[in-house]
């Protein structure tokens, strides 16, 4: 049976002891809710590592909106017993109070990648993510965390946080899981009504289409952003916070031509939910 573990010093005791028997170490962060997404993340960090923690902490740091974190759906119990059954070595759900002492007051930040895209609509939103993935690092220490590419500009600013800081830790991005009409999951999706979610399967249309225009000729990346996010625009109940064709890695906005390997990067609100997603552009040539 996994443990189940809330304080500070059980989980260092329990990763210590793993590691002093040289047991390769996978962490997986969540903020709950779990669906497949998280499970895929699960599921490969138990292929490739000997032991693997899984923490469920809705992080109120990355919040930029007071209603957005108090709608965050928490469903801990079904989550725990999820995590059981997949055969998860530890179940991590930190105590807010062990994470925040009184007077807390040290934020991590990047003065590059998080200008942009979700960093520019949600201010502060990068640095929260960053200051409690520095901290699940320093309390769990793996050899290695797992995140979804669904969130590829927070892998991209956590995978820099890694280097910077010279964390010992391998970060591994995985695909993005797809409902069945190719709507990425996210905990939010059960916050949308059904009309909003009959709609939002458009986001992965919008960026099939723009996959097909670019596999089909050259395109002008503004162009092309710009006819995506008409699209978008159009679907019911929409409101388009972003659509941008980006460089792969420092996720620039691209000028000119899309290059074979850009990514399309969008966010969108259906009412107070706001959905992001992201694919590569893969050229014809
Ligand atoms: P969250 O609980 O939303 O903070 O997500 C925890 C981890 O799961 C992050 O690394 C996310 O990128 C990842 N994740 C969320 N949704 C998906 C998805 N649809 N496919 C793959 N990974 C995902």
């Amino acid at each position: 049976m996994p443990s189940v573990i809330r304080r500070v010093s059980d989980i260092r005791t329990l990763v210590a002891d793993w590691r002093g028997a040289r047991r390769v170490v996978g962490f997986v962060p969540t903020m709950g809710a779990l669906h497949e997404g998280h499970i895929s993340l699960v599921r490969h960090a138990l292929e490739v590592c000997d032991k693997v923690v899984v923490s469920v902490f809705v992080n109120p740091l990355q919040f930029d909106r007071k209603d957005d974190f108090e709608s965050y759906p928490s469903t801990e119990e079904e989550d725990v017993r999820l995590l059981m059954d997949l055969g998860v070595h530890g179940i991590y759900l930190p105590r807010h109070r062990d994470l925040f002492s009184a007077g807390f007051s040290t934020r991590v930040s990047q003065t590059s990648l998080t200008d942009q895209l979700c960093g520019a609509s949600r201010p502060g939103h990068f640095e929260g993510v960053l200051t409690i993935v520095c901290k699940l690092f320093n309390i769990v220490m793996p050899d290695r965390a797992f995140f979804g590419r669904k969130d590829l500009q927070q892998g991209r600013i956590i995978q820099k946080m890694t280097r910077d800081l010279n964390f010992p830790i391998e970060i591994v991005l995985l695909p993005t899981v797809r409902e069945s009409d190719g709507l990425a999951l996210s905990s939010r999706n059960r916050l949308l009504t059904p009309a909003h979610r009959e709609a939002a399967v458009g986001i992965s249309a919008a960026i099939g289409l723009a996959q097909a225009a670019v596999a089909d000729a050259p395109q002008d990346a503004s162009d092309l952003a710009s006819e995506t996010a008409d699209y978008l625009a159009c679907l019911d109940g929409a409101e388009v916070d972003y659509c941008q064709i980006c460089e792969p890695d420092g996720l620039e906005p691209r000028e000119g031509q899309v290059l074979s390997g850009d990514v399309i990067a969008v966010a969108v609100f259906f009412g107070a939910v706001r959905l992001i997603d992201n694919a590569d552009l893969l050229g014809s040539s």
